[in-house]
């Protein structure tokens, strides 16, 4: 569910309730409004209009597929030495609060980590997340670089998503998230694009917008807390990422076939 105070929206182009594409609309508007405060750049509208597409193919809801991804993912946070949230301009324009929250419940800290770099946006999201009540966020003095990429996204912290073992990657690129596997991370993607680099080379992919994964992790996180290790491995196990990109897809093409019946 979107979070989305009723000033704050006023504020913006007024869209009814009512109206069927409403929470879509609404997500626009929050990203929007993003790039204005200098949160989200302006590549990141075109990287949620891909999104949209793969959201709309999906039916814009939260399948079973990707609840159970959502789990395993939760399950294998759990299990973590040092999981990291690695947070985005998309990231925070549309989940600041979720994040945070799933940071709590997660014992995960945030570190941004910017494609479109520039320290003045780097710093602006830091504020944004600490304004959310974030206690620990890196990515302001990265000291390390992730191998293999030649871009600003390499940067990366030691105490944070250098040294961590869990990363979770929402809108991730595929350079990235294949060298974070590559170091012998476990990444954990948020990308409606089953076919993307990232959802082929995260350890666990959930296709679903990150506005309906991340709180549907943080009721998960709230649930499953006191779980046994064992269960957790083996909801972790059972997981299977191929599986689960395949299911995306075929929810999708039965979506395709329904509506091409109706034409
Ligand atoms: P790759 O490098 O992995 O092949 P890409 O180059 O398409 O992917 P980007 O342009 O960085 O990657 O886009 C980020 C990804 O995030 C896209 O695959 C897009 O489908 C996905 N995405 C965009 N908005 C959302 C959203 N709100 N929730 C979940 N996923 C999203």
């Amino acid at each position: 569910m979107l979070s989305i105070d009723r000033v704050y929206v006023r504020t913006m182009t007024d869209i009814p309730e009512s109206h069927p594409r409403y929470r879509s609309l609404m997500t626009r508007e929050m990203l929007v409004r993003g790039v204005k405060d200098g949160i989200a750049s302006m590549q990141g509208l075109i990287a949620q209009g891909r999104g949209e597409a793969f959201d709309y193919l999906l039916g814009e809801k939260t399948t079973e597929s990707a609840m159970r991804a959502e789990k395993a993912a939760v399950a294998l946070m759990m299990l973590a030495k040092r999981p990291v949230i690695s947070v985005n301009g998309n990231a925070a324009a549309l989940s600041a609060a979720e994040l945070c929250e799933l940071s709590r419940e997660l014992n995960a800290p945030l570190e941004v980590n910017l494609f479109h770099r520039t320290e003045d946006r780097v710093a602006r999201i830091v504020s944004l997340l600490r304004s959310k009540g974030c206690q620990i966020v890196y990515g302001d003095r990265p000291d390390r670089l992730i191998p293999g990429i030649s871009h600003e996204r390499a940067r990366a912290t030691s105490a944070g998503i250098y040294g961590a073992d869990v990363v979770l990657v929402p809108l991730e690129d595929g350079d990235r998230c294949e060298a974070l596997v590559k170091m012998g991370k476990k990444a954990i993607a948020i990308d409606l694009n089953p076919l993307s680099r990232t959802a082929r080379a995260a350890t666990i992919t959930i296709v679903d917008n990150i506005v309906r994964a991340v709180p549907n992790m943080v009721a998960l996180a709230k649930e499953m807390k006191g779980m046994p290790p064992s269960e957790l491995g083996a909801i972790a196990e059972k997981f299977n990422n191929d599986m689960a990109l395949a299911q995306a897809l075929d929810e999708m093409m039965k979506n395709v076939m329904k509506a091409r019946r109706n034409v």
